[in-house]
């Protein structure tokens, strides 16, 4: 039996992170599930796996999933301690799978007690990158990633000298606004936005995906996890969504990941790894598929993947703060409060205000320092959006 966790088990990756184990629930001893609002769900699964805790983030729900547990034998709490607490329960291995910078400390208690984290939540890698890197390291902690790029990347480099990689290729799907001009993306509405052409996942990362700040998060989860170099990392559009990944070496072979795109592989893949087990994914017919697509992207309409090269040449808070003004941008843009152009147009702002203010330098990153540059973020994207209104 191996204990798991599962952070953000209400939510997409969640969902699907519930779905394999409940093919084999003899396999697993749950010992922690956490979500948001939705206690109906949180509370249904934690009685089906018999969970030591529930955890819900918004303390405003806790007599309600108290509720929601009666007679259960598990344990109800909520807010950010809870979730603490619970990553600090021992277990074998935990999935990251909240959305945003809140799933930075849970991941870091996690690796803090040396277990092993499946990460989805890029968000922390954007923000503290040598921190968490640091942390499993001190700890002896092992980081699987489950994007689906950095889990592609991670597959194509088994049994390769990292030294011998020149290129990592991430694709893009390139979004539902691939094709569209620029006087059109800036008339972009909420509801076009959340509509992805290949894969189902949470709205939040749906509409990242619109404005490629989801490519640009991962061209930097790329440079914090793998340790390459930013010069090394390409994106490449490709509307299929079937290639995930390519690492190049210096013999000039590309190493190829493809696959259906469902979250269970690359999900799968960090559950059962260093193993090879079957997965309900579908298989690809290459021969009914008949061609692939490739393209350049374009970082002219899509802004957010140039601000990553600049994120990246910053090091410091700089991730931290471009997170947190993105995150600030897409709950404007989810309120209908600014336009789908504006989210970039904001972002760059403050990031070069930070800059200008030497907000964005550190001498070594700490969860308060990430902390402050993340409220600075946020407040400043949120004056700038403002003056602009
Ligand atoms: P989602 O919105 O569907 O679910 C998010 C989960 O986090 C829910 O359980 C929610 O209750 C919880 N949550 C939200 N805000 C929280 C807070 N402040 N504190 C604690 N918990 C909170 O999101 P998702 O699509 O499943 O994405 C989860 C993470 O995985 C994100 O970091 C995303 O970028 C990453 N990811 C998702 C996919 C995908 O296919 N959905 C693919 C790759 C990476
Ligand atoms: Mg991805």
């Amino acid at each position: 039996m191996r204990r798991i966790s599962i952070f953000g088990s209400t939510g997409s990756i969640g969902q699907n992170t519930i779905d394999l184990i409940r093919r084999a629930p003899q396999d697993y001893e749950v010992v922690a599930l956490t979500g948001g609002a939705n206690i109906a769900l949180l509370a249904r699964d934690a009685r089906e796996f018999r969970a030591q805790i529930a955890v819900t983030a918004d303390e405003s729900r806790l007599a309600e999933l108290r509720d929601a547990l009666a007679g259960s034998g598990v344990q109800a709490a909520a807010g950010r301690h809870a979730l603490r607490e619970a990553a600090s329960r021992p277990a074998d291995w935990v999935m990251s799978a909240i959305v945003g910078a809140a799933g930075l400390a849970p991941g870091l208690e996690a690796l803090s007690h040396g277990t092993t984290l499946a990460l989805a939540n890029k968000e922390s890698l954007v923000t503290a990158g040598p921190l968490l890197m640091g942390e499993a390291q001190a700890h002896g902690a092992r980081i699987l990633p489950v994007d689906s790029e950095h889990s592609a990347v991670f597959q194509a480099l088994v049994g390769e000298e990292r030294s011998e990689v020149e290129r990592v290729i991430i694709t893009a799907s390139g979004g539902p606004f691939r094709t569209w001009d620029q006087a059109r993306l800036e008339g972009a509405t909420l509801e076009q936005a959340c509509k992805h052409p290949n894969w189902a996942m949470g709205q939040r990362i749906t509409i990242d995906s619109a404005s490629m700040f989801n490519k640009a998060m991962e061209v930097i989860e790329t440079k914090e996890y793998f340790g390459f170099l930013p010069e090394q990392i390409e994106v490449l559009v490709h509307p299929e969504s079937m290639v995930h990944a390519l690492v190049g070496f210096r013999d000039g072979a590309l190493m190829a990941h493809l696959g259906a795109p469902d979250m269970r592989h690359a999900i799968g893949y960090a559950l059962h790894w260093p193993e090879r087990r079957d997965l309900p994914v579908a298989r690809l017919d290459l021969a009914k598929l008949g061609r692939l697509r490739f393209e350049a992207p374009d970082e002219v309409r899509f802004p957010a993947l140039r601000l990553a090269r600049e994120v990246m040449a910053t090091g410091g808070l700089a991730g931290a703060a471009f997170n947190a003004a993105k995150e600030a941008a897409l709950d404007l843009f989810i309120a209908q409060r600014i336009g789908f152009c504006d989210m970039a147009r904001l972002v760059e702002q403050v990031l070069a205000a930070m800059s200008a203010r030497g907000e964005l330098a550190s001498t070594g990153l700490t969860l308060e320092c990430v902390a402050q540059a993340d409220e600075v973020a946020r407040a400043r994207l949120l004056d700038g959006a403002q003056v602009k209104a």
